[in-house]
């Protein structure tokens, strides 16, 4: 049986599950039709998403897996110093295609967080080093880099992180379209949180009025408009261009798209969108595969979109294109893959609910909205990207074939901005947390004078002599200095809203119960209630605020699996690798904890009954095989 697992990032489950319902996404409708859906999926805690996208496909809790946050700390570094857990030789366990591949069962990894460098040898890896191709956050600085470019704005008005143009006539320009008058004007490009080096390269624009006022443009690489490589009216989008640029890396591909945001009849005003310039290799394993996934509709495109959209660079109708541009892509390449490569296990993930849901939950929640009509736009702009990322969905799961095991998964929901919280505040009140004045005049940590600092989400440390390099706290003060935080924690009001944020702070040995354990988790472990806090992260997993809900999304199909049903009991994370193994009769990866989810399935004893049966034959033959033998014997003496 082939297995197909499909991850969104941070969907909110419930909306998800009645927006399919209500026919707004056929594809996922048709797989919860068919298929189980799990009303209360538990994400691990810390709620965030490398450690657990790690955990679905290893079956193992944090400590065990060791990705114990967004960020890696490795114990004995100086507190504040940790890393991206985007690198898989942080992993302490065993991937499923790892134990797949045991068995001689080839895996297609496309776009999975966390799995760079590459942990398969046959089969194919498309990303993973990020959250979308292109991005890079292993051995990386935060918050990520990208090949070779991020998105960029040219306006003649003044955007945050633009780049603002003036128009002048044109002069000197070669192969000028007949016009009643021409702008020019010279665009820089940008390389922004590029990864390596891009030499400068400058396009030029030509504005051209026809008759009616300034009603198109022409982008040129020189002042030769006979050689424009695209044409643009207000509102149209350009197909993909390709562009060779040279690179400290050496001459790199590049393809992207612009948009003519806006083009004023008088030429006082433009605005063009150009996407990321996604680079065309470098990102897959082997190395070739890239280079052979053509997509025409598409882009594999680093954090595309959602920038544009908090600058205000863009309207929410073009950032739906923009997100739909990587999903196109997304599809194009699973369709490739899916059916031009042996395969018995694929995996994927789209980013794109994590990255909305940052931009705009708090707009989109009425309780946090600015008005009912933001609240109500938004709710519209969240429905277009669950349709586009359903069109996805519908193409893979049409290429996947029949009769194939479908997991639809999230690694947390998500919810709106609500109270802040700091619980650096919390420690330095109780004189756990010192700071001092750096020379540059900012505040920093006193080392010298900090018993205990936050870290990552949910941790706190104990400034520890012998452990951190800049300890103070001795080791018999230890336990004196944890029950100090847990006190200051729990003891702690919100003045403005007179709730207590702390929902849960535990001592790390206690953290076991919730699947935190060993040297990289904190001394203690903290989570805060969803009225206070951004999106996920410190928050439980079952925590819900508003429209917003942290719970998972969990969606199975296939054979063997329950049709029309909505589970009520507890699925979590973990025992989405047990119950793939079950099911496919694969190893059972090393490390893997959680266990079969027996209530998704037609008939839980399937396996046994079958073994059973065979157990039974094998009887009977080895039975028949003795009579013949002492017959044989007979005749033979
Ligand atoms: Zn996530
Ligand atoms: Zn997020």
């Amino acid at each position: 049986m082939k297995v197909m697992v499909i991850g969104l990032d941070a969907p909110i489950a419930p909306r998800l599950y009645r927006y399919a319902r209500e026919g707004h996404l056929p594809a996922i409708a048709r797989l919860i039709e068919n298929g189980v859906y799990a009303e209360h999926c538990l994400v691990p805690f810390p709620t965030i998403t490398p450690p657990n996208w790690t955990t679905i496909v290893t079956g193992a809790s944090l400590g065990t897996h060791g990705i114990t946050c967004f960020n890696v700390h490795n114990p004995g570094d100086p507190l504040d110093l940790t890393h991206q857990g985007f690198d898989t030789t942080d992993c302490r366990a065993e991937y499923i295609w790892q134990a797949a591949e045991r068995a001689g069962r080839r895996s297609i990894i496309l776009n999975y967080p966390s799995t760079w460098p590459p942990t398969i040898r046959e089969g194919v890896q498309i990303g993973g080093a990020g959250l979308s191709i292109n991005e890079w956050r292993y051995r990386e600085p935060s918050p990520f880099r990208c090949t070779l470019a991020a998105e960029q704005l040219f306006a003649t008005d003044e955007y945050p992180l633009a780049t603002t143009i003036e128009f002048r006539s044109a002069q000197g320009w070669r192969n000028m379209p007949p016009c009643r008058r021409a702008l020019e004007s010279e665009l820089s490009l940008m390389y922004r949180m590029a990864r390596y080096e891009v030499e400068p390269r400058t396009w030029h624009l030509l504005a051209l009025d026809e008759g009616d006022g300034f009603g198109r443009v022409l982008l040129c690489e020189g002042r030769d408009a006979g050689k424009a490589f695209a044409r643009l009216g207000p509102g149209e989008w350009t197909p993909n261009i390709v562009q060779v640029f040279e690179t400290s890396e050496g001459r790199k591909e590049a393809v992207f798209r612009c948009k003519l945001l806006e083009l004023s009849p008088d030429g006082s005003s433009l605005r063009l969108y150009v996407s990321p310039l996604c680079a065309l290799d470098g990102w897959s394993y082997p190395e070739e595969v890239a280079g052979e996934i053509r997509s025409e509709g598409g882009l594999p495109m680093p954090h595309g979109g959602f920038q544009a959209l908090n600058l205000e660079w863009v309207d929410a109708g073009t950032f739906l294109e923009i997100v739909d541009l990587a999903h196109v892509w997304l599809a194009d390449a699973a369709v490739y893959l899916l059916g031009h490569k042996d395969w018995d296990l694929f995996f994927m993930h789209a980013h794109c609910p994590d990255h909305a849901y940052h931009a705009f939950a708090t707009k989109m929640d009425p309780l946090t909205a600015g008005s009912e009509e933001e609240a109500r736009f938004y709710q519209e702009v969240e429905l277009g990207f669950y349709r586009s990322l359903d069109r996805m969905i519908g193409r893979i799961l049409e290429a996947g074939g029949e009769d194939v095991l479908v997991i639809l998964v999230s690694d947390h929901g998500a919810k709106a901005t609500t109270y802040t919280f700091r619980v650096a505040d919390v420690l330095e009140a109780a004189g756990l947390l010192a700071y001092r004045e750096a020379e540059d005049g900012e505040r920093v940590v006193d080392w010298s004078r900090t018993k205990a600092v936050q870290q990552r989400s949910c941790y706190i440390y104990v400034n520890l002599k012998g452990r951190d390099p800049q300890g103070i706290v001795e080791p018999e003060e230890y336990e004196e200095v944890r029950e100090a935080v847990i006190k200051a924690l729990y003891d702690y009001t919100d003045t403005e809203t007179g709730k207590k944020p702390i929902a849960l702070a535990l001592k790390r040995e206690d953290a076991r119960i919730i699947g935190l354990y060993g040297d990289r988790v904190g001394d203690v472990v903290y989570a805060i209630t969803s009225d206070f806090g951004g999106q996920h992260g410190p928050h439980l997993p079952a925590a819900r605020f508003g429209l917003g809900d942290l719970r998972g999304l969990f969606v199975m199909a296939g054979p063997g699996v329950k049709k029309g049903v909505v589970l009520e009991r507890t699925v979590r994370l973990e025992d989405i690798v047990p119950t793939i193994c079950y099911l496919a009769e694969l190893p059972v990866p090393r490390d893997a904890e959680g266990g079969v989810l027996y209530q998704a399935l037609e008939d839980p004893d399937v396996k046994l009954k079958e073994l059973q049966r065979l157990r039974r034959n094998y009887r009977r033959l080895q039975g028949a095989f003795e009579k013949e033998r002492a017959l044989g014997h007979t005749y033979n003496e």
